[in-house]
């Protein structure tokens, strides 16, 4: 497995599914389903994505 992190673009309107706030992740299970995240919440559940083998997609900065 690689440390190579996926790159996405997210605007202000992409807010975290948990919490509300600008999500930061973007994270797409294998089923197809996308789920977003901000920081906190992506570093919460990096573990169950990465069990699910879920692509997590980081966004770029200043943007
Ligand atoms: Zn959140």
């Amino acid at each position: 497995m690689t440390a190579t992190a996926t790159t996405v673009r997210l605007t202000a309107i992409d807010r975290c599914d948990r919490c509300g706030a600008r999500a930061r992740v973007l994270a797409t299970l294998p089923s197809g389903g996308e789920l977003l995240f901000c920081q906190h919440h992506a570093n919460e559940y990096t573990a169950k994505l990465t069990e699910l083998e879920a692509n997590v997609a980081v966004a770029a900065e200043g943007e």
